[in-house]
């Protein structure tokens, strides 16, 4: 991806409705030529702590899909720093898979979408 990227006025987007220990989070996915290229997330009530951190936190993952980082490394760094992460409410099962927290998922599913 080049340094200048822009965001076009629209791209095509993914919302997945997740179950977890946290309440439902709502993760969308958003896709330029079938590259990820921003997420977004929304768990619990609008204006809440909680979902203003997760809302933080994706448009930060965002930015860094966004940077002309190669995706190789952003997967190498996300799955050293932030994979298993607890957010403390338990762990759940989503589509057979385990996750320790709603911070889990957004994270794994990030490495997921990169496929690296
Ligand atoms: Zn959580």
């Amino acid at each position: 991806m080049e340094t200048s990227w822009k965001r076009p006025k629209t791209l095509p987007s993914t919302t997945e409705h997740i179950d977890t220990q946290c309440g439902t989070l709502h993760f969308t996915i958003v896709k330029e030529d079938d590259k990820l290229v921003e997420v977004r997330g929304m768990i619990g009530k609008s204006g809440t702590c909680g979902n203003v951190f997760l809302d933080t936190i994706c448009k930060m993952v965002s930015m860094y899909l966004q940077s002309p980082e190669p995706r190789y490394k952003i997967c190498k760094k996300f799955r050293k720093q932030f994979v298993d992460m607890n957010c403390g409410q338990g762990k759940f099962v989503w589509e057979g898979e385990e996750y320790t927290g709603c911070i889990d998922y957004v994270i794994k599913r990030v490495v997921k979408e990169l496929g690296e």
